[in-house]
């Protein structure tokens, strides 16, 4: 048998050849959209901490008098003795802003989204996916054990015709979409999801990682405390009786350790100051708008806007161009992304310069990217 070294420098080769490799790179976070990488001052575009809760000071000093008050880590797993109190006011407060019964926070949206899928659904049952879900959702239907079907990106045809074809054979089924698309930008039709979803006697879950306002439609709404509010942790919101048999059911969330008490102080505080500042939530798009108008690029939905250049080398030199320009935009590959499909990929922040919104805008469009 190779020595385990060996066969990882082989797996190693295969993605080098491929440009597939991924390599960790400490990246500082000086204030605001600043970051400081290998001794280099950049603005990022790459962060998805779209409002600025991240560096907030007012959500600084509440992860620290959480942290004075409950101690650094939760110590057990939140059904043992890991539920300190900051969960109750951050759980009310996320179905309040969800408009929904009750809410469950989860170690992160990867944990949420294994967790709530797996416990739901079972053998016997269909799970159908937008074919551009987040990785978290897939591995979820896997787990679960349910038949995973994939329909065409942002496609109620598809999904429909899935369900004609598949529905009567399964027990259960959920259908499973991203509100707002990680790597794509753009949103999930949740409405004619909805009522397909009743139509068919099918649930929908709908992951709102990147949504910065609540999108009405889904059954489950699930979503993460580590972009938008800036801190760390997934949820989902739902009715009484499903959230509380998740408590019991979901393995994510049973045999894991409870959130540190800073990082739920942290979510709390930012929750309340997003649900205080209606306008906030506007003002990621406004920015993205002014990237994709400047650019000549279509009219972004979200703060995320794709600069799709195709196979992965071309990605990671369009990177690299921009960071000598001063600009922290990640190159985006496969498996993250279909293939030939590699691209640039811009978060746009509340806090970002209309300057060097302009400057990196100028360059795209100088170079032609995108088109
Ligand atoms: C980031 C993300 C997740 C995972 O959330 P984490 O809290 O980072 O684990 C789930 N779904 C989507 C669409 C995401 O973008």
């Amino acid at each position: 048998m190779p020595a385990l070294a060996e066969v990882a420098r082989e797996k190693l080769h295969a993605l080098d050849v491929n440009a597939q490799r991924r390599v960790l790179q400490a990246t500082r976070a000086m204030g605001g959209v600043r970051v400081e990488r290998g001794g280099q001052s950049l603005i990022s575009f790459s962060s998805n901490d779209y409002l600025g809760m991240a560096m907030d000071a007012r959500v600084i000093e509440a992860a620290r008098e959480a942290a004075a008050r409950y101690g650094a880590g939760a110590g057990a797993s939140r059904l043992v003795t890991g539920n300190h109190p900051l969960y109750a006011s951050l759980e009310a407060r996320l179905a309040a802003w969800k408009g929904t019964e009750a809410a469950l926070v989860f170690g992160s949206g990867y944990l949420a989204n294994l967790g709530i899928i797996s416990a739901l659904m079972g053998r016997g049952d269909l799970v159908l996916a937008d074919r551009l879900v987040h990785a978290c959702l897939i591995d979820g239907a896997r787990v679960s054990g349910a038949k995973l079907a994939r329909f065409a990106h942002n496609d109620v045809d598809d999904c429909r015709r899935l369900l004609a074809a598949q529905r009567s054979a399964h027990r259960h089924c959920l259908i499973v979409t991203d509100e707002i698309f990680s790597m794509h930008g753009d949103a999930a039709p949740m409405e004619a999801l909805s009522v397909l979803a009743r139509e068919y006697d099918a649930w929908l879950l709908g992951d709102g990682a990147h949504s910065l306002k609540p999108v009405p439609g889904a059954d489950l709404k699930m979503g993460t405390l580590s972009k938008a509010l800036g801190s760390y942790g997934g949820y989902v919101c739902g009715e009484r009786d499903v959230i509380d048999y998740l408590t019991s059911a979901a393995r994510s969330f049973i045999f894991t350790t409870g959130l540190p008490p800073a990082v739920i102080g942290a979510a709390d505080k930012a929750l309340e100051i997003v649900m205080s500042e209606p306008g906030l939530a506007d003002a990621p798009v406004v920015k993205a708008r002014l990237f994709t108008d400047l650019a000549g690029l279509p009219q972004a939905v979200s703060p995320i806007v794709p600069v799709v250049l195709g196979d992965e080398a071309r990605a990671l030199a369009a990177s690299r161009q921009l960071v000598d320009a001063g600009y922290l935009v990640s190159a985006i590959r496969p498996p993250t992304v279909p293939e030939g499909t590699s691209r640039l990929r811009f978060a746009f922040s509340a806090l970002h310069a209309d300057e060097d919104i302009e400057a990196v805008a100028g360059i795209v469009r100088r170079e032609g990217w995108g088109l």
